[in-house]
């Protein structure tokens, strides 16, 4: 066992979850591990400007990442990008095992692993998966200069992926299922009053078009909900922006999940059924999937772990 690492808190997942909860475990001494997998910073690291977190009034996603890094380092804890493959929670203390094959056991485990984009499941958008289907603007959308592309969505996400285009496509069509958007008003009145842009009511995408060789989107197919009528609309790129879904794969068969795939936490904690398993940020939270939500409860689950530590020490 001795090429085995022991550790009293290993927090998996860099989000604003897992950080906030790394700041708060530094602070009381407990000298935590952070986890951070291949995409540090989680999902504010694929956005642009931040708008709602407080105290800054605009801040670049990426940007408010590497602060909070730097904050949780700056207090003492450890950041290892290590990709967790393996956990068993069902013994104590808690074995863990990344794909490089490192070996870890913790006495707290905060699970912060997050969400992931969603994709609606069509063969075509399999089919064109990195070669004009996208689910990521910021990262993709420098290829659609002065180009016609589509969005896929009508909440947040897709507004705001959908503004986001408008610095690079000649035109920007967002495809929603409704005939009303569910993103805050401030970014629908700015998509709706932006000259590059146009939505598309009630219709969902039927099919991606393109080339075969080589490979790439000149279209798609969209079918109206109402009536049913399908029509062809000229396109480059399609970004597909319908929400997300949570990165539980790993703790599959370990902790009690909601029908949802979430993560299930005592109400008003971030208690999972397993004592000394907490779970915080966008894995659990179904409602609000916010930086500064995910950040609350990290700071929930670090004050839940330290409780737990020290009822651990005084027995
Ligand atoms: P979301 O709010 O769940 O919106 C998903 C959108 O995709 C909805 O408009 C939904 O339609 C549509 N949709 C879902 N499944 C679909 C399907 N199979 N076919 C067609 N359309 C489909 O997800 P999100 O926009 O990714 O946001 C997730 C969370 O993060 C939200 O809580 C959001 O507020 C938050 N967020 C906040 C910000 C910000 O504060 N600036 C930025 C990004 C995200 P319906 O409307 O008909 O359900």
């Amino acid at each position: 066992m001795s090429d085995v690492q022991h550790e009293s808190v290993i927090i998996i997942g860099a989000g604003p979850a897992g950080y906030t909860a790394a700041v708060y475990a530094a602070r009381a001494m407990r000298n935590p591990l952070v986890l951070a997998g291949y995409q540090p910073g989680g999902q504010l690291t694929i956005t642009t400007e931040v708008e709602n977190w407080p105290g800054e009034k605009e801040i670049q996603g990426p940007d408010l990442m590497v602060k909070m890094r730097e904050h949780a380092e700056a207090m003492g804890a450890r950041v290892e990008e290590e990709q967790v493959a393996k956990v068993d929670l069902q013994f104590r203390p808690f074995q863990m095992e990344t794909d490089s094959g490192k070996k870890f056991t913790a006495d707290v485990v905060i699970i912060s692993t997050g969400a992931q984009a969603k994709w609606l499941g069509l063969p075509t958008e399999e089919k064109f998966k990195g070669f004009g289907v996208s689910a990521c603007a910021t990262c993709d959308g420098f290829f659609y200069r002065e180009k016609e592309v589509i969005v896929i969505g009508g909440g947040n996400t897709a507004v705001e992926e959908a503004l986001y285009l408008t610095n690079f496509a000649s035109k920007v069509t967002l495809v929603h299922r409704r005939d009303s958007l569910r993103c805050e008003k401030i970014l629908e009145n700015r998509f709706m009053k932006h000259p590059k842009t146009e939505v598309i009511w009630d219709s969902v995408l039927d099919e991606v078009v393109g080339t075969d060789m080589p490979l790439g989107v000149t279209g798609a197919k969209l079918k109206n909900v109402k009536t049913g009528e399908v029509t062809d609309i000229d396109a480059h790129g399609v970004f597909v922006a319908i929400g997300h879904a949570p990165s539980t794969e790993l703790f599959q068969g370990q902790v009690t999940m909601r029908d949802s795939g979430y993560i299930d936490v005592k109400p008003g904690t971030t208690a999972t059924n397993i004592p000394g398993v907490f779970a915080a940020g966008d894995v659990t939270d179904e409602h609000y999937r916010q930086a500064v939500t995910a950040a609350g409860m990290g700071c929930m689950a670090a004050l839940e772990a330290e409780r737990y530590l020290a009822e651990l020490e005084d027995q």
